[in-house]
């Protein structure tokens, strides 16, 4: 079994990435990516640090990106890039725009919830999470911790969730751009999660994989736990019928969504190495070299 959407601490996970080799290890996965948002930190550290003997490994990165205005979304859509050169000049100035923009909306969520009486500071949660890139989240643990919500999903729902009262909207890069960037870096793109995409108009989903198709997407994440078990053969259908790679993976967060773990989500989910096996093909068989990225 394997797992290729997972979160470290260079993002809004709580494990490092030797930590996560060790759990990979344990629960006896044959491969996984690290998947953090905006940032390919981990990817590099990973590479550096060396993948161990047991486990194989392929580079990913998670970009928030904009909708197409041909179908408009609120929030982010998000697009994973699999074996993407970590070092990439081009994708780090694209990620680096993308951690700006979470680094300068936590003043104003952090703003608004003081106005709202409840007390916290960013120096605080900094000091938390060292070495993380700070987002909603980390906010959300931050009050959990102080006892303003009992859970970080709360913190979403009540205060900084979309049209919650310190919600705050932040740059994103547009959607072709972040497939083209992928590309760019040697990685193939992947639409993340299509359960949690929250179209503005009732279009069927189609139309947004047609038009993301068209710009190169290039893979589906049909194997999510929230998509599991009734939605998997509604998206596999869809990833047929737009000819796209099918990929899966749990998400997993560590403490910061605590009810998911890594390989197997809320218990019972798992993906096949065979996905993986598929993936590798496709990423070589596009790159026309042995430059994809997988150890
Ligand atoms: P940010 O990129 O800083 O806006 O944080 C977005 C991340 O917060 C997402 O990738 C999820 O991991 C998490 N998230 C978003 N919405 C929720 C929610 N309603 N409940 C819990 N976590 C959420
Ligand atoms: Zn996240
Ligand atoms: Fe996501
Ligand atoms: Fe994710």
């Amino acid at each position: 079994m394997i797992d290729l959407h997972l979160h470290s601490k260079a993002s809004d996970g709580t494990f490092s990435v030797s930590e996560i080799f060790e759990m990979a290890q344990r629960i006896g996965l044959k491969a996984i990516s690290i998947t953090d948002h905006d940032t390919t930190k981990s990817c590099q550290e990973a590479c550096s640090i060396g993948i161990p003997s047991s486990l194989e490994f392929i580079t990913g990165v998670e970009i928030s990106a904009g909708s197409p205005l041909s179908f408009p979304c609120f929030g982010s859509l998000h697009i994973l890039g699999y074996g993407i050169e970590p070092d990439n000049s081009e994708l780090t100035e694209k990620l680096s725009e993308l951690q700006d923009a979470r680094k300068n909306r936590n003043p104003q969520i952090i703003e608004r919830l003081n106005l709202m009486g409840i007390d916290i500071s960013l120096s605080e949660i900094n000091d938390m999470f060292q070495g993380s890139q700070i987002g909603r989240p980390h906010i959300a643990k931050a009050m959990m911790k102080k006892g303003v919500v009992r859970s970080v999903d709360e913190a979403f729902e009540r205060y900084i969730g979309r049209g919650g009262p310190a919600y705050t909207d932040k740059y994103r890069i547009p959607c072709d751009e972040a497939i083209d960037v992928i590309h760019h870096a040697g990685g193939v793109a992947v639409l993340a999660h299509p359960i949690l995409i929250k179209p503005v108009h009732s279009l069927p989903i189609e139309n947004l994989i047609s038009d993301l198709k068209d710009m190169g997407l290039d893979g589906l994440e049909v194997y999510y736990p929230e998509q599991f078990p009734n939605f998997i053969s509604f998206y596999a259908d869809i990833a047929k019928q737009f000819d796209l790679l099918m990929t899966g993976g749990t998400d997993f967060h560590g403490t910061i969504k605590p009810d998911l773990q890594m390989g197997s989500g809320k218990g019972n989910f798992s993906v096949s190495y065979t996905l993986y096996e598929q993936l590798i093909h496709y990423g070589n068989l596009k790159s026309g070299t042995n430059t994809f990225l997988h150890f």
